[in-house]
């Protein structure tokens, strides 16, 4: 999916950003240039293969808090996986959650080969 450009400036490039677990074209974000897609977000999982969601611990939108899908519990932390990329929510600059890889990976195919499926 790496294209070939005429020049490295970034004016010609800038317009174009994928979610990292899908390949699913998303609103080019110059802060977050590799967040998670909406639909991949809802697949979020822990490390048990729990269902977790993200959401801003304020109404003011600020802080990021998990809990678990299925009982609304609480959970720690902010990493989880999805798709078996290694993620983590954060609080997003403008209000609500961003989720991001830990490692900026250039073919979620190839992560995803070396986790392997952490399906439950
Ligand atoms: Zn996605």
């Amino acid at each position: 999916m790496i294209k070939k450009y005429k020049t490295n400036h970034v004016k010609e490039h800038k317009k174009q950003q994928h979610c990292v677990t899908c390949n699913r074209y998303v609103t080019y974000d110059e802060r977050y240039p590799d967040y998670v897609c909406k639909k991949c977000v809802e697949l979020a999982i822990d490390k048990g293969g729990k269902s977790v969601t993200f959401f801003n611990i304020t109404d003011s939108g600020h802080g990021c808090q998990g809990k678990y899908v299925d009982d609304g519990k609480l959970c720690r932390g902010t990493t989880c996986f999805i798709k078996g990329v290694r993620c983590f929510a954060e609080e997003a600059y403008f209000g609500g959650i961003v989720i991001r890889p830990f490692k900026r990976n250039r073919k979620a195919g190839d992560i995803l080969e070396k986790l392997g499926s952490l399906e439950p």
